[in-house]
């Protein structure tokens, strides 16, 4: 009984240990992958949800670690921020997402926007906006044609993050409001942050066209955008259903697996020929 006992709990100890050992490794083979470069970008395109043309994209990290695999961001976006390591993995993500905008618009698509998502915790590096405009300039890319994707997360310190989105505007880059609606306050604040699309988290998408909470949820936000002169932007799309509901709400961009699911640049290419470009 002793010994059972002992192994339940060497079971129970080991069991611990071997997820904070994974979790070490994790962490360390993250670091490699960032110096070695085994992160790629993939895009998702918006479509404007009444004339189905192409309005931009949205970059994606991906890690494809040489042993293990891809591992989707959700597994490592987080472990990133908590270390840091999300600073130098962000600051890559920029200069590929600028190069590729450079590239499209050197292709014809002046138009196209892209969009890049920032963590709060890059957001707090104090040389974040030097980088930011390094990497503009560096890539000599049309700043109009950046977006950069802000969650509510990054709304801790509100008159910081302020004073961050207008300095970000000042470099001549869009800003918009990720995963909007599932955090606190937004709605009394948003009118206050000169940012210029919100972006409705793909949970209100998901039921739309079969729970009212989510359409009355969703109706609010757009109601108050077009209050306050907001574009809104609805993702997670995954049925025409869920498109038509979008329209009658009078919301008027959209992405989502319906469209496409996040694509190689390559493979974005053969959408902008197919589905024309704004002029
Ligand atoms: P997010 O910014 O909200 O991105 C949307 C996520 O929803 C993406 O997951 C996308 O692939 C997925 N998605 C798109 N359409 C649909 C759909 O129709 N249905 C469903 N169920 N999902 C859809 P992904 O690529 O796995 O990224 C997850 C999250 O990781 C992102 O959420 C974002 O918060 C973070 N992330 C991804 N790339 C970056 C990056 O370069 N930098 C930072 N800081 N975070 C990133
Ligand atoms: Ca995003
Ligand atoms: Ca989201």
């Amino acid at each position: 009984a002793k010994a059972r006992g002992g192994g339940g709990y060497e079971v129970y100890r080991r069991g611990s240990a071997t997820k904070t050992l994974e979790r070490i490794l994790l962490e360390n083979e993250l670091k490699k992958s960032i110096q070695q470069g085994h992160f790629n970008l993939e895009y998702q395109p918006k479509f404007n949800l009444k004339s189905g043309t192409l309005t931009g994209v949205e970059a994606l990290v991906r890690w494809h670690h040489p042993d293990l695999g891809m591992i989707p961001p959700d597994k490592f976006i987080p472990m990133a921020e908590e270390t840091k390591n999300i600073v130098a993995l962000g600051e890559w993500v920029l200069r590929e997402a600028c190069s590729q905008a450079k590239k499209w618009q050197e292709s014809g698509y002046r138009t196209l926007r892209i969009a890049i998502n920032m963590s709060a915790v890059q957001l707090e590096e104090p040389t974040i906006l030097d980088k930011m405009k390094e990497i503009l300039q560096e890539t000599n890319v049309s700043p109009e044609s950046i977006e950069i994707e802000l969650t509510e997360s990054a709304f801790a310190d509100r008159e910081g993050l302020q004073e961050m989105v207008q300095q970000m505007r000042e470099l001549g880059v869009t800003v918009s409001i990720d995963d909007f609606g599932t955090g606190y306050s937004t709605f009394s604040y948003i009118k206050e942050l000169p940012v210029d699309t919100v972006k409705i988290d793909k949970a209100f998408v998901n039921d739309i066209h079969v729970n009212e909470e989510s359409r009355a949820i969703i109706k609010a936000i757009v109601t108050l955008a077009n209050t306050i002169g907001l574009n809104v932007i609805a993702e997670g799309i995954e049925c025409e259903e869920q498109v038509k509901v979008l329209n009658e709400l009078g919301c008027r961009e959209g992405q989502g697996y319906y469209y496409s699911k996040p694509t190689s640049a390559t493979n974005c290419e053969k959408f902008m020929g197919k589905w024309k470009v704004n002029e």
